[in-house]
């Protein structure tokens, strides 16, 4: 098992739509693996294969809720059915999100309040989870990159410029940039 590089923004593979898994295989088995360690190290709430450079259908998580239920698995070809947009005013310190490919940065979005993922599991078991609050969040945001969607993407105004320029103040947005957990400490 190991620490993976993680991708920043502007490394093609974070901006593509990843490709289904067809079999858990031992290169399968060890990728996930690696990106729990990852998401350990990192730390992180959740973490999907595009990040660690691998375009395939599959991310992990571990989330503990606020009624201390923990939340830890790996999606593989997940699908997601979420629930409408609720429209009133977002609230910027219980709506930021953040994200290990645009790290050290946070910015506010509405994301649906549940989320019905539909996985399989490592056996091949398919499984179902119907999440609320911040765990359905975590499903949203990671089902994104399986997409090639970033939360910085997903951004209302002011906040998706904000997000621009911090981008572009960090020097993001062109290939071949990572950082490593455990040896690259971020400004946070
Ligand atoms: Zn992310």
């Amino acid at each position: 098992m190991a620490v993976l590089p993680i991708r920043i923004t502007g490394e093609p593979v974070l901006h593509r739509r990843a490709v289904p898994v067809e079999s858990v295989d031992e290169a399968l088995l060890t990728l996930v693996a690696d990106m729990f360690d990852t998401m350990e190290a990192a730390p992180g709430v959740g973490l999907a294969a595009p990040q660690v450079g691998v375009g395939l259908r599959v991310f992990v998580y571990d989330w503990t809720d606020e009624h201390d239920v923990h939340w830890r698995g790996v999606a593989v070809n997940p699908e997601l059915l979420v629930s409408p947009l609720e429209l009133d005013e977002l609230d910027e310190d219980d709506e930021s999100e953040g994200c290990l490919s645009v790290p050290g940065e946070r910015f506010p979005l509405r994301r649906a309040e549940r989320a019905l993922l539909r996985a399989t599991d490592l056996d091949g078991e398919p499984f179902e989870i119907d999440a609320r609050g911040w765990l359905a969040r975590i499903f949203q945001h990671e089902y994104d990159h399986l997409d090639g969607v970033l939360y910085v993407d997903r951004l209302a105004h002011p906040h998706g410029r904000a997000a621009q320029k911090a981008v572009k103040r960090n020097s993001w947005g062109s290939p071949g940039q990572s950082w490593l957990p455990g040896r690259d400490h971020l400004e946070d």
